[in-house]
Protein backbone atom coordinates (compact mmCIF):
# COMPACT_ATOMS: atom_id res chain seq x y z
CA UNK A 1 0.00 0.00 0.00
CA UNK A 2 2.94 2.50 1.03
CA UNK A 3 4.63 1.53 -2.38
CA UNK A 4 1.64 2.18 -4.68
CA UNK A 5 1.34 5.48 -2.32
CA UNK A 6 4.83 6.52 -3.08
CA UNK A 7 4.47 5.61 -6.61
CA UNK A 8 1.58 8.39 -7.54
CA UNK A 9 4.06 10.87 -5.91
CA UNK A 10 6.62 10.09 -7.97
CA UNK A 11 3.98 9.80 -10.96
CA UNK A 12 2.52 13.34 -10.12
CA UNK A 13 5.84 14.27 -10.07
CA UNK A 14 6.99 13.28 -13.73
CA UNK A 15 3.58 15.13 -15.08
CA UNK A 16 4.85 16.79 -18.05
CA UNK A 17 5.15 20.86 -17.85
CA UNK A 18 2.74 21.21 -20.52
CA UNK A 19 -0.60 19.05 -20.35
CA UNK A 20 -1.18 19.57 -24.07
CA UNK A 21 0.01 17.21 -26.16
CA UNK A 22 1.45 18.60 -29.53
CA UNK A 23 0.52 15.26 -31.90
CA UNK A 24 -3.85 16.05 -30.53
CA UNK A 25 -3.00 19.75 -32.27
CA UNK A 26 -1.08 18.87 -35.70
CA UNK A 27 -2.93 20.26 -38.41
CA UNK A 28 -4.14 17.33 -40.14
CA UNK A 29 -5.29 15.60 -37.13
CA UNK A 30 -7.04 19.03 -35.57
CA UNK A 31 -8.45 20.45 -38.99
CA UNK A 32 -9.67 16.58 -39.05
CA UNK A 33 -11.77 16.78 -35.72
CA UNK A 34 -12.92 20.08 -36.97
CA UNK A 35 -14.78 18.64 -39.70
CA UNK A 36 -16.30 15.89 -37.46
CA UNK A 37 -17.49 18.99 -35.17
CA UNK A 38 -21.35 20.11 -35.11
CA UNK A 39 -20.66 24.02 -34.29
CA UNK A 40 -17.59 24.12 -36.80
CA UNK A 41 -19.34 22.53 -39.39
CA UNK A 42 -22.07 24.77 -39.18
CA UNK A 43 -20.30 28.23 -38.71
CA UNK A 44 -18.54 27.03 -42.22
CA UNK A 45 -21.72 26.38 -43.61
CA UNK A 46 -23.22 30.04 -42.84
CA UNK A 47 -19.80 31.64 -43.72
CA UNK A 48 -19.18 29.82 -47.20
CA UNK A 49 -22.45 29.78 -48.66
CA UNK A 50 -22.44 33.84 -48.39
CA UNK A 51 -19.21 33.75 -50.79
CA UNK A 52 -21.05 31.75 -53.57
CA UNK A 53 -21.51 34.20 -55.74
CA UNK A 54 -18.24 36.12 -54.31
CA UNK A 55 -16.08 38.08 -56.33
CA UNK A 56 -12.49 38.31 -54.56
CA UNK A 57 -11.97 41.74 -55.69
CA UNK A 58 -8.25 43.35 -55.41
CA UNK A 59 -5.55 41.21 -54.37
CA UNK A 60 -2.40 42.97 -52.37
CA UNK A 61 -1.15 43.89 -49.16
CA UNK A 62 -2.98 46.78 -48.77
CA UNK A 63 -6.83 46.24 -50.47
CA UNK A 64 -9.47 47.69 -48.56
CA UNK A 65 -10.18 46.55 -45.07
CA UNK A 66 -6.64 45.48 -44.36
CA UNK A 67 -5.20 47.54 -41.53
CA UNK A 68 -1.80 48.53 -40.87
CA UNK A 69 -1.32 51.31 -38.62
CA UNK A 70 -2.59 51.45 -34.64
CA UNK A 71 -4.75 54.46 -34.23
CA UNK A 72 -2.89 56.76 -32.00
CA UNK A 73 -1.26 60.59 -31.77
CA UNK A 74 1.59 59.53 -29.28
CA UNK A 75 4.89 57.74 -30.57
CA UNK A 76 3.68 53.86 -30.39
CA UNK A 77 4.75 51.28 -32.55
CA UNK A 78 4.17 47.48 -32.83
CA UNK A 79 6.74 44.85 -33.57
CA UNK A 80 5.20 42.38 -35.12
CA UNK A 81 7.40 38.76 -36.52
CA UNK A 82 5.71 35.73 -38.35
CA UNK A 83 6.60 32.66 -37.82
CA UNK A 84 5.79 31.19 -41.58
CA UNK A 85 6.36 27.47 -41.31
CA UNK A 86 6.87 24.53 -43.83
CA UNK A 87 9.82 23.56 -45.68
CA UNK A 88 12.86 26.30 -45.43
CA UNK A 89 10.61 28.24 -42.71
CA UNK A 90 10.55 26.41 -39.75
CA UNK A 91 13.24 27.48 -38.02
CA UNK A 92 12.88 29.42 -34.82
CA UNK A 93 15.36 32.45 -34.06
CA UNK A 94 15.76 32.29 -30.32
CA UNK A 95 18.15 35.19 -30.11
CA UNK A 96 16.32 37.30 -31.56
CA UNK A 97 13.08 36.16 -29.15
CA UNK A 98 15.79 36.35 -26.05
CA UNK A 99 16.36 39.65 -27.26
CA UNK A 100 13.03 40.66 -26.90
CA UNK A 101 12.58 38.90 -23.64
CA UNK A 102 15.39 40.58 -21.94
CA UNK A 103 15.13 43.86 -22.99
CA UNK A 104 11.28 43.70 -22.58
CA UNK A 105 10.38 44.71 -25.42
CA UNK A 106 6.52 43.52 -26.05
CA UNK A 107 6.29 42.19 -29.71
CA UNK A 108 3.28 40.81 -31.82
CA UNK A 109 3.73 37.38 -33.32
CA UNK A 110 1.96 35.89 -35.84
CA UNK A 111 2.44 32.11 -36.29
CA UNK A 112 0.97 29.63 -38.83
CA UNK A 113 -0.39 25.90 -37.74
CA UNK A 114 2.34 24.62 -39.42
CA UNK A 115 5.42 26.37 -37.28
CA UNK A 116 3.36 25.46 -34.47
CA UNK A 117 3.62 21.85 -35.77
CA UNK A 118 7.30 22.48 -36.04
CA UNK A 119 7.89 24.27 -32.91
CA UNK A 120 5.20 22.84 -30.07
CA UNK A 121 7.52 23.32 -26.85
CA UNK A 122 8.95 26.72 -28.20
CA UNK A 123 5.11 27.99 -28.80
CA UNK A 124 3.82 26.73 -25.94
CA UNK A 125 6.68 29.19 -24.09
CA UNK A 126 5.97 31.83 -26.13
CA UNK A 127 2.78 31.73 -25.23
CA UNK A 128 3.25 31.75 -21.84
CA UNK A 129 5.62 34.82 -21.96
CA UNK A 130 3.42 38.16 -20.90
CA UNK A 131 5.45 40.30 -23.45
CA UNK A 132 4.05 38.53 -26.22
CA UNK A 133 0.87 38.51 -28.02
CA UNK A 134 0.20 35.07 -30.77
CA UNK A 135 -1.69 35.70 -33.31
CA UNK A 136 -2.79 33.79 -36.50
CA UNK A 137 -0.53 33.69 -39.26
CA UNK A 138 -2.75 30.76 -41.55
CA UNK A 139 -3.08 27.12 -41.09
CA UNK A 140 -1.52 26.27 -43.67
CA UNK A 141 1.23 29.66 -44.44
CA UNK A 142 -1.07 30.08 -48.19
CA UNK A 143 -1.78 33.30 -48.98
CA UNK A 144 -5.84 34.08 -48.40
CA UNK A 145 -7.45 33.87 -51.85
CA UNK A 146 -11.10 32.33 -53.24
CA UNK A 147 -9.85 31.48 -56.60
CA UNK A 148 -6.04 30.43 -56.23
CA UNK A 149 -4.22 33.41 -56.51
CA UNK A 150 -0.36 33.22 -55.33
CA UNK A 151 2.06 35.59 -54.29
CA UNK A 152 5.87 35.27 -54.21
CA UNK A 153 5.70 32.08 -55.65
CA UNK A 154 3.45 30.38 -52.66
CA UNK A 155 0.05 28.97 -53.79
CA UNK A 156 -3.08 30.84 -52.24
CA UNK A 157 -6.07 28.88 -51.18
CA UNK A 158 -7.89 27.65 -53.76
CA UNK A 159 -11.25 28.59 -53.09
CA UNK A 160 -13.84 29.85 -50.44
CA UNK A 161 -13.70 26.51 -47.67
CA UNK A 162 -10.11 26.46 -48.06
CA UNK A 163 -9.88 30.27 -46.85
CA UNK A 164 -12.37 29.90 -44.72
CA UNK A 165 -10.35 26.82 -42.87
CA UNK A 166 -7.01 28.91 -43.49
CA UNK A 167 -8.14 31.72 -41.21
CA UNK A 168 -10.77 29.77 -39.06
CA UNK A 169 -9.07 26.74 -38.02
CA UNK A 170 -5.48 28.44 -37.13
CA UNK A 171 -7.27 30.48 -34.98
CA UNK A 172 -9.45 27.71 -33.17
CA UNK A 173 -5.82 25.81 -32.91
CA UNK A 174 -4.19 28.88 -31.57
CA UNK A 175 -6.81 29.05 -29.27
CA UNK A 176 -7.44 25.25 -28.28
CA UNK A 177 -3.73 25.22 -27.49
CA UNK A 178 -3.17 28.52 -25.47
CA UNK A 179 -6.38 29.63 -24.88
CA UNK A 180 -6.00 33.10 -25.99
CA UNK A 181 -8.43 33.90 -28.86
CA UNK A 182 -6.63 35.51 -31.39
CA UNK A 183 -7.94 38.47 -32.68
CA UNK A 184 -5.43 39.38 -35.80
CA UNK A 185 -5.06 37.48 -38.86
CA UNK A 186 -1.99 38.42 -41.58
CA UNK A 187 -2.26 36.02 -44.32
CA UNK A 188 0.93 34.42 -45.60
CA UNK A 189 2.64 37.09 -47.61
CA UNK A 190 0.39 39.31 -46.14
CA UNK A 191 -1.51 39.10 -50.08
CA UNK A 192 -5.26 38.87 -49.22
CA UNK A 193 -8.09 39.43 -51.74
CA UNK A 194 -11.03 41.48 -50.41
CA UNK A 195 -13.48 38.43 -50.63
CA UNK A 196 -11.21 37.01 -47.84
CA UNK A 197 -10.86 40.34 -45.87
CA UNK A 198 -14.75 40.31 -45.74
CA UNK A 199 -15.43 36.43 -44.75
CA UNK A 200 -12.31 37.57 -41.52
CA UNK A 201 -14.55 40.45 -40.50
CA UNK A 202 -17.46 37.94 -40.32
CA UNK A 203 -15.62 35.75 -38.19
CA UNK A 204 -14.77 38.92 -36.07
CA UNK A 205 -11.10 38.59 -37.24
CA UNK A 206 -8.95 42.44 -38.14
CA UNK A 207 -7.00 41.42 -41.01
CA UNK A 208 -3.43 43.45 -40.39
CA UNK A 209 -0.57 44.17 -43.42
CA UNK A 210 1.98 46.16 -42.36
CA UNK A 211 3.22 50.05 -42.38
CA UNK A 212 7.37 49.53 -42.54
CA UNK A 213 8.31 46.69 -44.25
CA UNK A 214 12.24 45.58 -42.48
CA UNK A 215 12.99 43.95 -45.71
CA UNK A 216 14.52 40.98 -43.25
CA UNK A 217 12.84 38.26 -45.85
CA UNK A 218 14.92 39.80 -49.09
CA UNK A 219 17.77 37.26 -49.66
CA UNK A 220 21.00 37.95 -47.99
CA UNK A 221 20.55 41.42 -47.09
CA UNK A 222 22.70 43.18 -44.22
CA UNK A 223 21.55 44.10 -40.88
CA UNK A 224 22.34 47.76 -41.51
CA UNK A 225 19.88 47.60 -44.51
CA UNK A 226 16.93 46.41 -42.05
CA UNK A 227 17.81 49.20 -39.61
CA UNK A 228 17.83 51.68 -42.47
CA UNK A 229 14.55 50.52 -43.79
CA UNK A 230 12.95 50.67 -40.46
CA UNK A 231 14.35 53.91 -39.50
CA UNK A 232 13.29 55.51 -42.30
CA UNK A 233 9.75 55.14 -42.48
CA UNK A 234 8.92 54.84 -39.04
CA UNK A 235 5.70 56.59 -37.90
CA UNK A 236 3.54 57.20 -34.64
CA UNK A 237 1.15 54.36 -35.13
CA UNK A 238 3.55 52.29 -37.62
CA UNK A 239 2.98 48.48 -37.57
CA UNK A 240 6.82 47.09 -38.60
CA UNK A 241 6.97 43.83 -40.29
CA UNK A 242 9.80 41.10 -39.43
CA UNK A 243 9.93 37.42 -39.20
CA UNK A 244 11.43 35.21 -36.39
CA UNK A 245 11.53 31.62 -38.06
CA UNK A 246 14.72 32.44 -39.88
CA UNK A 247 17.90 32.81 -37.11
CA UNK A 248 19.92 32.59 -40.72
CA UNK A 249 18.68 36.47 -41.09
CA UNK A 250 19.76 39.73 -40.00
CA UNK A 251 16.29 40.41 -38.03
CA UNK A 252 18.22 39.82 -34.46
CA UNK A 253 21.55 42.11 -35.28
CA UNK A 254 19.29 44.70 -36.77
CA UNK A 255 16.96 45.19 -34.04
CA UNK A 256 19.52 45.40 -31.71
CA UNK A 257 20.57 49.20 -33.41
CA UNK A 258 17.15 49.69 -33.75
CA UNK A 259 15.56 49.37 -30.75
CA UNK A 260 18.36 51.77 -28.93
CA UNK A 261 17.20 54.55 -31.20
CA UNK A 262 13.85 54.39 -31.56
CA UNK A 263 13.69 54.64 -27.46
CA UNK A 264 16.28 57.25 -28.42
CA UNK A 265 13.69 59.25 -30.42
CA UNK A 266 11.03 58.50 -27.85
CA UNK A 267 9.29 55.42 -29.43
CA UNK A 268 7.11 53.05 -26.64
CA UNK A 269 6.78 49.48 -28.11
CA UNK A 270 3.33 47.96 -28.06
CA UNK A 271 1.48 44.99 -29.52
CA UNK A 272 -1.49 45.16 -31.57
CA UNK A 273 -4.45 43.65 -28.78
CA UNK A 274 -3.24 46.68 -26.29
CA UNK A 275 -4.85 49.09 -29.00
CA UNK A 276 -7.48 49.81 -31.90
CA UNK A 277 -6.29 49.29 -35.43
CA UNK A 278 -7.08 51.45 -38.58
CA UNK A 279 -5.98 51.99 -41.94
CA UNK A 280 -5.93 55.16 -43.77
CA UNK A 281 -9.94 55.34 -44.74
ZN1 LIG B 1 4.77 34.20 -43.51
Amino acid sequence: MRNIFVLFLLLGAVKPVFPQNAKDFTNATFLGKLNKDISYLELKKKVVSGFVHAKPGRWGEFVNGVEKEIHTQHKYIAFTFDACGGKNGNGYDKELIDFLHYGKIPATLFVSGKWIDANFTAFMNLSKDTLFEIENHGLNHKPCSINGESAYGIQGTSGVEEAFDEIEANALKIKAITKYNPRFYRSATAFIDEACVKMAGELGITVVSFEVLSGDAVAFIPDSVIEDNVLKSIKPGAIVIMHFNHPEWHTYEAMQKIVPKLRQMGYVFVRLKDFEVTSDK
